[in-house]
């Protein structure tokens, strides 16, 4: 399986960063080996002085296309977890300032915490579902779906042209306002719709 991830889906986030709001989605992968499943800690590595977290809604594909149109894009996913995508921003930074690929900043072992995944029906509104992060017990990041610039239709839409999406690939939706670093010892904890889906310990 693969993780594909959307950057800059959320304005308020775009300037945070003073970054230039896109025209199309930006996509980034990450390697499998970048998930953490079962609330299993993540260890800072040494690498970097400064991973920020990001917290964001994420599709399970449920099914092979590529070429998907928007108006179908709904048939390829049923479930909707969260994650946090672990950004080591002080090398994401320097890849920027040097034109280069990110990877190396986005994708290292366990920068992908994933929570488990939620049947789709149970939500009234996929364009109106709130999400939110709490570090040691302070709401850090809190979202709303429908405040993404390109939507879960235009994402699947997007990036399935480029890549084929097989069933159990995760998209990561992109992140909302509010990013910032973590410190060993914070315990990081992301819900949708008030609902504690997911707990990650900084070791
Ligand atoms: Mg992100």
């Amino acid at each position: 399986m693969k993780i594909i991830a959307i950057g800059r889906n959320y304005a308020a986030h775009i300037e945070e960063l003073n970054n230039e709001r896109p025209s199309d989605p930006v996509i980034f992968l990450k390697p499998d080996t970048a998930i953490l499943r079962n609330n299993d800690p993540f260890y800072y590595p040494e690498f970097s002085n400064n991973i920020h977290f990001e917290v964001e809604l994420l599709l399970k594909i449920n099914r092979d296309g590529k070429y998907i149109e928007k108006a179908f894009a709904g048939k390829y996913f049923d479930e909707i977890g969260i994650g946090i995508d672990f950004t080591a921003r002080d090398l994401q930074q320097k890849c920027k300032e040097k034109g280069l690929p990110w990877e190396i900043a986005k994708g290292f072992n366990g920068s992908a915490p994933i929570s488990k995944f939620v049947d789709k029906s149970k939500f009234e509104n996929l364009n109106n579902i709130n999400f939110d992060l709490e570090i040691d017990g302070v709401k850090k990041q809190q979202g709303n779906s429908g405040l993404m610039l390109f939507d879960f239709g235009d994402i699947i839409s997007y990036v399935s042209k480029f890549f084929t999406l097989k069933r159990g690939d995760i998209i990561f939706t992109g992140t909302p306002e509010g990013v910032g670093p973590v410190e060993v010892g914070n315990k990081l904890v992301a819900s949708i719709e008030g609902k504690k889906m997911l707990e990650v310990e900084i070791k």
